[in-house]
């Protein structure tokens, strides 16, 4: 359709299996009349042996021009003193929100049903880096400190993201996730903040709080009462993973990183260069964060379409790739997503 403008996305293809995953992403969005207009952009180990800059400017200028980016996973080399790119992005985006969703999709594992999403706040807590050891001895009685920085303005602005994205997904929960008990100052304040928000959200959203300990047991034994989760750094770091874990792991698993100066969509998965060049990866958490960047955009008809042809694919062990127990190469899969599409127009 060209009177619609396509909307501009900074696409990143990245390391190990990020360029087969990339290509099946582009593959399937053509399919169904790609709304987005890809500005491709190399950052991550190919990057650096190219040009020698791990994030190169242009890739930066590009992301801050369009304001939006989907990112292949990226190599960070072990050693030589280079600074994590995602640290980078968070840093130079302000990423402040960190939105990990946890859907089952495939049939048959640990859980059925499951369906919530964790709200990391993605720039305060104890994750700011104020860490150092203190020189008060010998080696056998090191001392090491860190120290944790919670915001109001930090803790209302995620606590508000959260609450506006349960409305705008209809969800009807929001569950506060904190250590009040222990940290009194630290999470005190973010549980504090974060319930004088809900308030604001009293007609549309139910909340309530858990503490971290007893939360992480629950989403053991009964993670079906819960719809959102809202935290700090850290607790809600451990979290996220520990969602993901409920529903079939890391080729299922898609993030978004929200921020003031743009937003970057990926699969919670790294370059997998154990799988690389192989045809073996699953293009499926990279293809559920390019869903989650078209709601981000008001697009819902596409993120549904494309979430309902994943469901339909995964459902049978012929539409599977090796990690969730099928025979299918990540291209193959790839070309049964679009004939799915194909069959619906
Ligand atoms: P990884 O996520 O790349 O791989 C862990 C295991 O899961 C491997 O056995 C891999 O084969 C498998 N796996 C991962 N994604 C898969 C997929 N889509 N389909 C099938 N199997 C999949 O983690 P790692 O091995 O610890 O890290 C490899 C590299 O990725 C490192 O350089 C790390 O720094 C980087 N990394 C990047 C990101 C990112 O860019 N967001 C995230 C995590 C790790």
């Amino acid at each position: 359709d060209n009177t619609h403008k396509k909307i501009p996305v900074t696409l990143i293809p990245g390391d190990g299996i990020g360029p087969e995953i990339v290509d099946v992403v582009e593959r399937v969005f053509d399919a169904m009349g790609n709304p987005f207009a890809w500005d491709k952009h190399q950052a991550g180990l190919n990057a650096l042996e190219k040009g020698g800059d791990l994030l190169p400017q242009t890739t930066l200028d590009s992301i801050r021009r369009n304001g939006l980016a989907l990112k292949g996973p990226l190599t960070t080399p072990v050693g030589g003193g280079f600074r994590s790119v995602n640290v980078r992005l968070r840093e130079t985006f302000q990423l402040y929100a960190n939105v990990r969703p946890a859907r089952t999709i495939v049939p048959g594992g640990r859980y059925e049903k499951i369906d919530l999403v964790m709200v990391r706040e993605n720039l305060e807590g104890l994750y700011v880096g104020h860490e150092h050891y203190v020189p008060i001895g010998d080696d056998a009685h090191a001392v090491a400190m860190a120290t944790g920085i919670n915001t109001r303005a930090g803790s209302r602005r995620i606590a508000k993201f959260a609450f506006d994205y349960a409305v705008r997904n209809n969800r009807k929960k929001v569950t506060i996730v904190h250590k009040a008990n222990v940290l009194k100052a630290l999470t005190g304040l973010f549980l504090e903040t974060a319930k004088q928000v809900g308030l604001n959200y009293a007609d549309q959203i139910e909340f309530n709080d858990r503490i971290v300990d007893a939360c992480a047991m629950q989403l053991v034994l009964n993670p079906w009462q819960f719809d959102v989760l809202v935290s700090t750094n850290l607790f809600g770091d451990i979290l996220s993973d520990q969602i993901a874990g409920l529903v079939g792991g890391l080729g299922m698993a898609p993030g978004a990183n929200i921020g003031e100066g743009a937003s970057i969509f990926e699969a919670v998965h790294g370059s997998a260069p154990d799988i690389a060049g192989q045809g073996l990866a699953n293009p499926t958490a990279l293809l559920l964060a390019a869903a989650l960047m078209a709601e981000h955009k008001g697009l819902h008809k596409i993120a549904r379409d494309l979430r309902d042809a994943i469901d339909a694919t995964v459902a049978t062990v012929d539409g599977r790739t090796a990690d969730i127990g099928g025979k299918v190469s990540t291209s193959k899969y790839g070309d049964l997503l679009i004939e799915r599409m194909r069959d619906k127009k």
